[in-house]
């Protein structure tokens, strides 16, 4: 099977999985998009209104901040693959639960694994804790780490930007770290 296969696949169960709760309450799960080979992956915290509507990830207010910093580092959407530690939003954007990042992350697992990216950046706090482990996001981000045989790169969620305006320009400068690191 190809990898694009294999891909497309992986996004057939998630759109009817069932393994947790959260299934009950979506419109439409979001498995992500890019393309299978993408050289870098941006993984979020999970769904919002409007992702769960279109069935696309961040395509929100912050989904829209953070492609505007994905394309000021010159990458183009043909370069990234973007999606979230859980593929269908928590009620009223709650904090996943712990059961149910344990039941959704083998498909972000399986996702790093077909796409096998040279970067994955972790955008948040959920994300980061969750894929590597608890970390100060003010001693995180902007930081590169490696685990479990992977490049990290760690930054704020675009939400917490669009909150406090002055992280837009943190972002942004982390954001051109990543850049000078990729070849
Ligand atoms: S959040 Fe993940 S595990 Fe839960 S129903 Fe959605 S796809 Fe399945």
């Amino acid at each position: 099977m190809t990898r694009e296969r294999t891909l497309q696949r992986i996004h057939s169960e998630i759109t009817s999985c069932t393994k947790c709760v959260l299934h009950e309450s979506r419109t439409n799960a979001v498995p992500g998009e890019g393309p299978v080979d993408a050289k870098v992956i941006f993984i979020g915290e999970a769904p919002g209104a409007r992702e769960d509507e279109t069935g696309r990830p961040f395509v929100g207010r912050s989904g829209k901040l953070l492609r505007a910093l994905i394309k000021e580092i010159g990458l183009s959407e043909d370069d990234v693959f973007i999606t979230s530690i859980l593929k269908s939003r928590p009620p009223k954007n709650r904090t996943p639960h712990k059961s149910e990042v344990l039941a959704c992350k083998p498909y972000l697992e399986k996702q790093i694994e077909v796409i096998n990216p040279q970067v994955i950046v972790l955008v948040g706090g959920v994300a980061i804790s969750n894929l590597i482990g608890p970390w100060k996001l003010g001693d995180a981000h902007g930081r590169f780490y490696e685990a479990n045989g992977r490049t990290y790169f760690m930054s704020y969620h675009p939400a917490a930007a669009l909150r406090n305006p002055s992280l837009k320009d943190v972002m942004r400068e982390d954001f051109v770290k990543l850049k000078q690191e990729l070849v």
